[in-house]
């Protein structure tokens, strides 16, 4: 009997322990955590807070079903994430792809419950990732990962403002507008009586590495999505709660969504337990219409979930770790550049917090993308791994736009001596893929 798990030449590695920002096996390798898992672990791995609170869990409440009861770590969970984020209220799920789906319903819900049950499409990027379940996955703009699925319903129709490969550098105002503008055009060619809401991750992970947008191009599709009776759907469950150096990534652009998915922070790796926050409006509307949310899984609530994510809160609000993915990250970011000027396979170095996205190019050319089956965004994670390093691969999206891409985004809390020795194995690895 075999568990299907990833190859890395040809062996499986069977990781024995964590703790902080390390991996070890048991033969006594050990490999610096860069990409936090994937991109979830950012209090580092076996936190004492969150290991207490789990262990406590277990001992006093291990389960109960969310149709007959709550439990007191989920309410005290969800009014500190209501009010620490500005919404209503909130509904919790298990997974990434499970809050995206049921963001989805709860918009579609919102409509139907005003009447307009013929709003009901979902509109998403070209560049994007949103899930592997079904729904999730026909909104995603992640060529790979689509191709390997299907069928699929509909596909994303939407650009993602993408800087480093914009033809005119000098007016990235215009640049974002003109994104979101994209949006107005469809609307106007579509009836929008028939689109239930917008859905974006504010600065794009899986799949295309911390490209941060214009300002602009956010605002300016928060007011189209207001004047074409849109709900705004923000995917932070990769930047949520501290990634990008905010509690949300969208405070970086001054906007607020209706709806707002988190999964990866609000669990930081230790347990499957994710979230969708509800602005009034849409809270208003579904509470004071049916009353009744169409929305729920066996596990949404778990007790040993919610408990993982008061500690997460606790640490990252005790330790202000939100503050240090700001300053750390920048300081990163900065070294980086510093030495990707160096390597002439670097195009560009980017990102907020500890979300940095390094764009890896053909030196000879480029505007010139890898080829997805000689991704170098692949090697140098093959590379890295090697070198007792995890990155992050983000490749593929060559096929749509040009690009190819490593993702380096450590755990909040990396200590100085971990950050130096990563920023050697991240130039010991160009130096080897060059
Ligand atoms: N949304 C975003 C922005 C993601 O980055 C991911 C996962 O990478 C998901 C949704 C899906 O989350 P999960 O893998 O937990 O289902």
């Amino acid at each position: 009997m075999s568990l299907i798990t990833p190859k890395v030449n040809g062996t499986y590695v069977t990781a024995t322990r964590c703790e902080g920002s390390y991996i070890f096996d048991s033969d006594g390798n050990s490999w610096i955590d860069g990409a936090s898992g994937s991109i979830a672990c950012s209090i580092g791995h076996a936190h004492p807070t969150v290991v207490k609170a789990m262990s406590d869990a277990c001992q006093h409440t291990s389960f109960v079903y969310r149709t007959q009861f709550s439990n007191p770590e989920i309410e005290r969970l969800s009014a500190r994430l209501c009010q620490k984020l500005g919404y209503a209220a909130s509904f919790f799920v298990n997974s990434g792809s499970e809050a995206v789906e049921t963001a989805i319903r709860s918009a579609q819900q919102y409509w139907r419950e005003r009447g307009k049950a013929t709003k009901t499409r979902i509109l998403s990027r070209r560049l994007s990732y949103h899930g592997s379940t079904i729904g999730s996955l026909s909104l995603s703009g992640h060529w790979p990962r689509r191709r390997l699925a299907g069928p699929l319903y509909g596909e994303p129709t939407q650009p993602t403002p993408y800087p480093y490969r914009a033809a005119n550098k000098e007016g990235m105002t215009a640049y974002g507008i003109a994104c979101a503008n994209e949006l107005e055009r469809e609307l106007q060619q579509l009836d929008a009586d028939n689109i239930a809401a917008f859905i974006l991750e504010p600065i794009i992970g899986a799949s295309g590495a911390a490209i941060v947008p214009p300002a602009e191009y956010i605002q300016r599709i928060r007011n189209i999505c207001d004047r074409y009776n849109l709900l705004l759907i923000a995917d932070e469950v990769l930047t949520g709660l501290g990634r990008t150096g905010r509690w949300l990534a969208m405070e970086h652009f001054g906007v607020k969504a209706d709806l707002v998915c988190l999964g990866k922070g609000l669990n930081a790796g230790y347990f499957p337990i994710s979230a969708v926050l509800f602005s009034s409006d849409v809270y208003d509307h579904i509470a004071n219409g049916s009353g009744s949310f169409e929305l729920g899984h066996t596990h949404s609530n778990h007790p040993i979930g919610a408990a993982v994510g008061n500690a997460v809160l606790d640490v990252l609000e005790q330790e202000q770790l939100v503050e240090r993915a700001e300053w750390h990250g920048e300081g990163l970011k900065f070294t980086l550049q510093e030495l990707c000027s160096k390597h002439t396979i670097v195009g560009e170095v980017r990102g907020e917090g500890m979300l940095i996205g390094i764009e890896l190019v053909d030196p000879t050319n480029w505007n010139n993308p890898f080829p997805v089956e000689l991704s170098a965004a692949i090697q140098a994670t093959q590379i890295a791994f090697e070198s007792g390093l995890v990155i992050y691969p983000s490749s593929g999206f060559a096929g749509v736009l040009g690009g190819d891409a490593i993702i380096i985004a450590p755990p909040f809390n990396i200590p100085e001596q971990a950050t130096k020795q990563l920023i050697d194995k991240v130039d010991g690895t160009l130096r080897t893929l060059s």
